[in-house]
């Protein structure tokens, strides 16, 4: 149990069949989705958020909380006792309920069928993949959570595919699933977090209240205390054939009939090592939708992979253009790094530092590296680090190190290529990564074969 929890009014009880008078805290894409929701059904509700950027309707100064009746708060609204908003702790000392989106979405819709996926990396891809095979094979079916659509803008589905973030589970009191897959933990989000312990206690949530439980094999953290539990399915991106599903010689294989469930060789769409896990849980959660094998191999094939993870853009000569935005951690950026093994790297990495020692995950694969190139708040941090091990050049803005690293790409022969799988956010010097990766995507686009930077 959280320590948030321990210290906030239970929300034991509370229901919005009447009309409440809600504080919404945060006014972000979820929070507006929310704040339209109960608006529409006749709730008072009147909405803050700290950042100047947002359009939210009310301030600190309009809230009357003796007539408050519930706090909900938007996903990264902290919560932890060393960064808890104030508006959490002024509900909280005052005993009023503080709720999640995701408890206002399980509180209307308390018979949901959900398949929840978490996980350090991985989650966007994985709960995409399940959703489009369940939607190929005729399940009324929807997408949402941390992956970009709130719970309130999904639509109605017998069942619902959702990405929980770590945010997410620490704060809901009313999580409940019919399958929960926990694809891996690394250390990330220790800003909200605090620990690292209490992100992989965040993590576990989805599991302490899953009937079907996914873990992965290769992740000691949950396996140490999931592994007996009732219902577990366990996967192995290695070989260890007492895995229930497992990988063997670049196939996926099951425990109980050792048939070969799926050739990778014939799967182009999902590169590199790391999405051969996603595609074994995806598998594995289907399989106790009762889908046949068959079935299930069949969507695999036709899934279109997401935007900055690991997209080949474009080839100029020899040179391969690979932009991997969505890698924000060193060891989602590892993976990248493992599937170009053979070729030269030009590397760009920079951003807002997530202060995470990247050398257990990036060792193995910088013999590949040919030269780093640093750009924005983390230069300095990074170039320190690498000091001695590879050279780095610190570039300023990403556009810079890109022009830099396609000019000295140029003069390299064999495989080459330029990979922007940046190991840090992407908040000092753009929206989001998404922003990032289409002004890497833009950029790249528009290279000429033989053309100057
Ligand atoms: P998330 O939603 O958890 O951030 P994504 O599917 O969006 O995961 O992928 C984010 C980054 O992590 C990408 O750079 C991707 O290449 C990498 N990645 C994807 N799946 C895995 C995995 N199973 N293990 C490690 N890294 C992964």
């Amino acid at each position: 149990m959280f320590q948030y929890l321990a210290v906030t009014t239970p929300v034991g009880g509370i229901n919005f069949n009447e009309r409440k008078t809600v504080l919404l805290v945060g006014y972000g894409i979820s929070g507006i989705s929310v704040y339209k929701f109960l608006s529409s059904r006749g709730h008072k509700v009147l909405a803050i958020d700290d950042s100047d950027a947002s359009c939210a309707p009310n301030t600190m100064s309009d809230i009357m909380w003796e007539d408050i009746d519930v706090v909900v708060k938007s996903p990264s609204v902290p919560i932890m006792p060393h960064n808890r908003h104030h508006s959490i702790a002024q509900a909280t000392e005052l005993q009023i309920p503080v709720v999640s989106t995701f408890d206002v979405f399980k509180l209307h819709y308390p018979d949901a069928k959900i398949v929840a996926v978490t996980g350090t990396n991985g989650k966007s891809t994985t709960t995409s993949l399940i959703f489009h095979i369940l939607h190929e094979a005729g399940f009324s079916v929807k997408i949402g959570g941390n992956i970009g659509i709130p719970y309130f803008d999904m639509g109605y589905g017998e069942y619902y595919v959702l990405e929980m973030s770590s945010y997410e589970l620490a704060s809901s009191q009313m999580l409940d699933f019919q399958i929960a897959c926990v694809l891996n933990i690394d250390p990330d989000h220790y800003e909200f977090h605090g620990t690292f312990e209490n992100y992989i206690s965040a993590k576990h949530e989805v599991l302490n209240h899953a009937v079907s439980k996914i873990i992965s094999c290769e992740d000691r953290y949950t396996m140490s205390k999931f592994s007996a539990a009732q219902d577990v399915t366990v996967v192995s991106t290695l070989n260890n054939p007492d895995a229930d599903v497992y990988l063997h010689e670049n196939t996926l294989r099951d425990r109980k009939s050792q048939r070969l469930l799926l050739d990778f060789a014939g799967i182009s769409n999902l590169l590199g090592k790391h999405n051969h896990q996603n595609i074994a849980m995806a598998y594995a959660a289907c399989r106790k939708l009762g889908m046949s094998s068959q079935e299930i191999v069949k969507s695999i094939g036709s899934f279109k992979p997401l935007p900055h993870r690991i997209n080949i853009l474009k080839k100029v000569g020899d040179i391969i253009f690979v932009n991997d935005s969505k890698a924000t951690n060193p060891s989602s950026a590892a993976k990248a790094l493992a599937t170009f093994v053979g070729y030269e790297i030009y590397w760009l990495v920079g951003g807002r530092s997530k202060s995470i020692d990247p050398f257990p995950y990036v060792n193995d694969y910088l013999a590949g590296v040919r030269k780093i190139y640093l750009f924005g708040e983390s230069e300095c941090e990074f170039a320190e680090m690498f000091n001695g091990r590879k050279p780095t050049v610190k570039c300023g803005t990403m556009d810079d190190a890109l022009s830099l690293a396609y000019r000295d790409a140029r003069r390299e022969y064999g495989q080459v290529v330029v990979l922007l799988s940046p190991m840090c956010s992407s908040f000092d010097q753009f929206k989001n990564y998404e922003h990032r990766g289409d002004r890497f995507t833009e950029i790249v686009l528009a290279l000429k074969e033989c053309g100057g930077d």
